[in-house]
């Protein structure tokens, strides 16, 4: 690390840190006696903290954002040059950077074809249900407004993504949330025994039916849309079953019902396909997208439609209420596509597709044999870079280790150099799965990395 600060300027900015600054997720409490961390510097798969620490970052800024890595010049480049000609323009006038980006982004998502730019993952979902509710009006006279969302999905942290929010925890507090969302049961496998009814074989076209179940329940004439998502990311990194989506698909187009698929995580490569939902053959008429999609260099987020939704929104031309009645004022910024562009190039150049199937295979494989060594793995699931190990503290009965035990495995690595994540405050009582989201360039050598530092904590904290 080239020190850029003295060490008095880095005591100044702690102690303005601590200050002013309200951290996202944190209880405040134990920094009146504890220094925050901050984070100074990242090259590539590491960051160096105040203190001058390096941490090989196993979760890619904390929140499986920076996918090409840190300190990508070119994406700095193309950001300055676009921003020195032509920083934002907004309204119904385009901008270079969102045409270009537009039109690589659809290239690589065969049958959608509107790109919707906004500036972070809850916006883009926002989007996406006032597109479905507006929808509903045109068509259907404003009965077929519901939204269907899964317990244990996260859509984001507005009132109205929190209303499609299948997590209590995060809700707890924060209600009454907007009428119209409907969930349906989780699809997590290794929980089938604790939902009523599942069976052991074909659990997942038994868990896309319960979504049928409820359609049929709440009458598909008021049901508009379902958003899910691919893999889900903070309710415990759950893949889904065999069969699942395919069923999920007949049940929409069955009752007309609109897929929204929500790639806020899984999106532009983590996975190993550009979108997560390309793994299942699906065809959704919404897809949404943020962290990824300029790993961070630039706040973007966008939501892609069909042209079919689009058109419903070109009919009656001369109606003045008959278009999408929305703006993101930051949907205008053209850092954003300029970033991605730069982003996605890396990804092609560099071949990072492949590099996540076959690192993410190596992931695997380790928590694998981690399983075998140590009892309180009780599963291991993953796709691509985007992998968890569900902590238990009985294999038999599977029930979850306190939080408080899975948090000291996230400190044990933190102070071995390597930050992993765990799921935290979603689902009550199951705040248990380690998350592992390196970015999409990692080595062989930085998965063993990680996978050791596991290896590690969980013999020091369960014996
Ligand atoms: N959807 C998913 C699946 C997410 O994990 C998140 C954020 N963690 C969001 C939406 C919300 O994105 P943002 O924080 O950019 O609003």
């Amino acid at each position: 690390m080239d020190g850029k600060f003295t060490e008095n300027d880095i005591s100044h900015i702690v102690s303005a840190d601590k200050a002013h600054v309200w951290h996202h997720l944190s209880q405040h409490k134990p920094y009146e006696t504890n220094d925050p961390r901050i984070i100074v510097e990242g090259r590539g798969m590491s960051v160096w903290d105040h203190a001058g620490r390096e941490f090989l970052d196993a979760v890619s800024g904390a929140v499986w954002t920076v996918n090409v890595g840190y300190g990508r010049e070119r994406i700095a480049d193309a950001v300055r040059d676009q921003i020195l000609k032509m920083n934002y323009f907004a309204g119904s006038m385009g901008t270079v950077p969102g045409a270009v980006f537009s039109e690589m982004l659809i290239d690589k998502m065969p049958g959608m074809n509107r790109v919707y730019y906004c500036n972070s993952g809850s916006e883009a979902n926002e989007k996406a249900f006032k597109m479905i509710r507006q929808i509903a009006h045109k068509k259907y006279g404003g009965t077929k407004h519901k939204i269907l969302y899964r317990e244990r999905d996260y859509h984001g942290t507005t009132i109205g993504a929190l209303s499609a929010g299948g997590q209590d925890e995060r809700n707890a507090q924060y209600g009454p949330f907007a009428p119209g969302f409907v969930r349906v049961p989780h699809c997590l496998e290794y929980r089938r025994h604790e939902q009523e009814g599942a069976p052991v074989e074909n659990y997942g076209l038994w868990a896309a039916e319960q979504i049928e179940k409820v359609i049929l329940a709440e009458g598909p004439d008021t049901v508009g849309g379902l958003c899910l998502e691919p893999v889900t990311a903070g309710g415990g990194v759950i893949t889904p079953p065999e069969g699942y989506w395919q069923k999920v698909q007949e049940i929409c187009d069955k009752y007309g019902v609109l897929l929204h698929i929500d790639e806020v995580v899984c999106g532009v490569g983590r996975t190993g396909e550009w979108f997560g939902y390309q793994h299942y053959g699906v065809k959704p008429d919404f897809v949404t997208m943020a962290k990824g999609l300029a790993s961070g260099y630039a706040a973007i987020a966008a939501l892609v439609t069909t042209e079919e939704v689009f058109d419903a929104f070109k009919d009656n031309a001369d109606d003045p209420l008959n278009y999408f009645r929305d703006i993101s004022t930051f949907g205008g910024c053209t850092a954003g596509p300029a970033a991605a562009i730069e982003n996605m190039n890396i990804i092609i150049e560099e071949d990072l597709l492949a590099n996540t199937t076959a690192m993410g295979a190596r992931m695997m494989e380790n928590l694998a044999a981690l399983q075998e060594k140590h009892a309180v793995i009780g599963d291991v699931r993953g796709k691509g870079l985007f992998c968890g190990a569900e902590l238990v503290a009985d294999r038999t009965t599977k029930e979850p280790v306190a939080e408080k035990l899975a948090q000291a495995v996230t400190a044990d690595c933190m102070a071995n150099g390597v930050i992993i994540g765990v799921t935290n405050r979603s689902v009550p009582g199951y705040n248990n799965t380690l998350c592992f989201s390196p970015a999409l360039i990692a080595t062989a050598d930085d998965i063993d990395r990680i996978t050791d530092a596991v290896d590690g904590a969980l013999g020091r904290v369960f014996g």
